[in-house]
């Protein structure tokens, strides 16, 4: 499936599939790989890993979708002919990115959101004033989020959807 990114015109299409998701179980606050639900459809990986930034060298949460859990997951999903990489790059497109740019504002129908990363977090302390932004509610970010299927009262500073977003590293 895809998710469209339009103004007068298609301006980006994102490859997404509704039903892929990383286990919340295996989401970095809880034990690692403590799932007891037999049916979950939900992918067992390290949530850092398909985000690029895991920095851990024994890390104990999967990194492959090689074992029989995620193997079924895949076969659910019809994706058993999918990279690992590219299972990471559908579960990343599930939620948009924040641009990195500062002053990216010029460039017009830029398809991340323009919000600071901090704040996002909830650990910005410089408030109104802080240049990087603080709503989500901006004409720009409304936009992206309505592509995403995302409504604001989802999103706000520390929520888990605003915790999960990642920072884009280049353009589409
Ligand atoms: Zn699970
Ligand atoms: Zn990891
Ligand atoms: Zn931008
Ligand atoms: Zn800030």
């Amino acid at each position: 499936m895809f998710r469209l990114l339009e103004k007068d015109f298609i301006c980006f299409v994102i490859a997404y599939i509704p039903e892929a998701d990383i286990c919340e179980n295996y989401n970095p606050t809880s034990i690692a790989g403590e799932c007891v639900d037999p049916n979950c459809a939900k992918f067992h990986v390290c949530t850092f890993h398909v985000k690029s930034v895991c920095r851990m060298q024994h890390c104990a949460l999967p990194h492959t979708y090689d074992d029989a859990h995620n193997m079924k997951v895949k076969e659910k999903l019809h994706l058993s002919s999918y990279t690992d990489s590219g299972i990471n790059k559908i579960l990343r497109n599930k939620y948009p990115k924040i641009c990195m740019t500062y002053g990216c504002d010029t460039i017009e129908d830029c398809p991340y959101l323009h919000i600071c990363s901090k704040f996002c977090f909830g650990k910005c302390a410089h408030g109104l004033k802080c240049r990087f932004g603080h709503s989500f509610r901006t004409e720009h970010n409304a936009w992206i989020l309505k592509a995403y299927g995302i409504s604001e009262d989802e999103i706000w500073s520390g929520s888990p959807i605003a915790r999960g977003l990642t920072i884009a590293k280049r353009i589409l």
